[in-house]
């Protein structure tokens, strides 16, 4: 049984409509596993004695999403096709506009269903979808744990206002997410596009910026599982004292997986859950607390990424006060962008999230404040900060994306000490950094991996 607290929208007369099909959009959701939504249409399907069609629209005007993670979502679109095949339901993955392509889909559909998405450009889409479609429309939330307006009904302060609402509801939506069996087999439609999805034939199609490199990592259900595994049986364990080092590799490196919807973070939270460790609790409070606040605060704050939305009042009350105070070093959004500063561990940061598409929690948190401090104008370091945290990395474009860089800049935080251009913003400096870990064998070990990727690039046999 799918929670009703994740259904959204009214499925009523669905069984007189005469289309030919149930039509799935998978948008946000990108497998089969512990996917609500496929399950929900599933179960639609089989009550109308209909087969299940599933499309994905791939469009290539995403805000910010560049080749890499293009690659890695159409790599995930394959892994789906398989496995939806295996479960005699057919994927077709159309390109253009969702906005066009979903209701023109839907005119012979006798209902629609999707995965709930929440970003500003997902909302968008389903208005325009929802005011064209003549057949019943539901979305179903399949991103988080706790859906979201369940968890709470208004922008939390901070993770100790939101923890003691969402922990309340855990074990409710803890719940096993069984496979129904479709009866009326999609395989065999044949109208429209090719079905079999050739990944690099779909990239060639897409008009997108191809100037950064691929980074190496798999998109994929299968390969999140993987992933999962691995850091269960390798990881886990030492994560309560080892997660906050960035130079020990000792957290999941799920995140990209999550954005993307190819592991939905219930079966993460369930597998986790399983293993009873000192660890166990830390890591669920990063995946459901955590994790959970930064999708509260994109649903209820549809201006996530505006400077002056995105920060608390107080903070951008302090930031205004110190906007003209001296900056030691000032760097443009291009100095920044080339790592040509002056710190020799921000530069390292920002080659490892530009080679790699990853970049650890600790030195995320770094690397934000710093471009705060080297920034001329509060407002601009905002920009950059979002900017090259969602061309970059792998994971961003995520409301956990969003929640960071904001952050930086005092949301989700309280006010500490007050010093120059931070004003009372919490501050970061690299002697921490150096006293904590071993940061100068990081700077080394990015040097040798840009290194060898350059050599990779420019043919070296060497
Ligand atoms: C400036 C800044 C920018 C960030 N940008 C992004 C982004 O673009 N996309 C993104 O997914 N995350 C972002 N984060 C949050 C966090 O740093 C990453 O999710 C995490 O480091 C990913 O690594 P992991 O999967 O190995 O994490 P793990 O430690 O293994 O945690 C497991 C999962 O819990 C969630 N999680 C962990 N830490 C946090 C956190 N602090 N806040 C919210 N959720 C968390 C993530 O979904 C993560 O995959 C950002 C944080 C900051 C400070």
């Amino acid at each position: 049984m799918i929670q009703a607290e994740r259904v959204h929208g009214s499925d009523a007369g669905y069984e007189r409509q005469h289309g030919a099909y149930v039509l799935y959009w998978m948008q946000n959701a990108v497998r089969t596993d512990y996917n609500h939504a496929l399950e929900y249409a599933i179960e639609s399907a089989n009550h109308l004695r209909k087969p299940l069609l599933v499309i994905f629209i791939l469009t290539d005007t995403f805000p910010d999403a560049t080749f890499r993670h293009y690659k890695f979502l159409v790599e995930g679109l394959l892994d789906v096709s398989h496995s939806l095949a295996e479960r005699n339901i057919r994927l077709q993955v159309l390109l253009g506009d969702p906005g066009i392509l979903v209701p023109s889909m839907a005119e012979d559909a006798c209902l629609l269903i999707t995965d709930y998405g929440y970003l500003r450009i997902q909302h968008q889409w389903c208005s325009k979808v929802k005011e064209t479609v003549s057949c019943p429309f539901i979305m179903v939330e399949s991103g988080v744990i706790v859906p979201v307006a369940t968890a709470s009904p208004k922008m939390e302060w901070s993770a100790g206002t939101f923890r003691p609402k969402i922990t309340n509801q855990f074990s409710r939506f803890m719940v096993d997410l069984t496979p129904r069996t479709l009866r009326n087999s999609s395989l065999g439609w044949d109208e429209g596009a090719h079905p079999h999805i050739n990944p690099d034939a779909l990239l060639s199609h897409l008009e997108i910026d191809r100037s950064d490199l691929p980074v190496p990592i798999r998109g994929g259900e299968h390969a999140a599982r993987v992933q999962l595994s691995w850091f269960v049986e390798n990881r886990l364990a030492n994560y309560d004292q080892s997660r906050n080092d960035p130079t020990a590799r000792a957290t999941s490196r799920l995140s990209a997986y999550l954005h993307f919807g190819m592991i939905s973070p219930l079966r993460v939270a369930q597998t986790v859950n399983a293993v009873q460790d000192l660890s166990t609790t830390e890591f669920l409070e990063q995946l459901m607390v955590r994790r959970e606040l930064a999708f509260n605060y994109v649903h209820y704050n549809q201006e996530y990424d505006q400077y002056q939305s995105a920060i608390p009042e107080w903070a951008f009350r302090t930031l205004d006060t110190h906007c003209n105070d001296q900056r030691e070093y000032s760097y443009t959004c291009e100095e920044l962008d080339r790592a040509k500063t002056h710190d020799p561990y921000w530069n390292a940061m920002q080659t490892e999230l530009t080679l790699t598409g990853y970049l650890h929690g600790y030195f995320r948190m770094y690397w934000g404040k710093k471009i705060l401090e080297w920034s001329e104008q509060p407002g601009d370091a905002y920009q950059t900060a979002l900017l090259l945290n969602n061309r970059y990395l792998l994971d961003g474009r995520d409301p956990n994306g969003f929640a960071g860089i904001a952050w930086c800049f005092g949301r989700h935080d309280r006010p500490w000490k007050e010093r120059p251009v931070f004003g009372t913003i919490r501050y970061m400096n690299a002697a921490g950094l150096k006293r904590k870990f071993k940061v100068d064998a990081y700077v080394a070990m990015v040097s040798m991996m840009s290194a060898r990727v350059t050599d990779e690039h420019q043919g070296d046999p060497s």
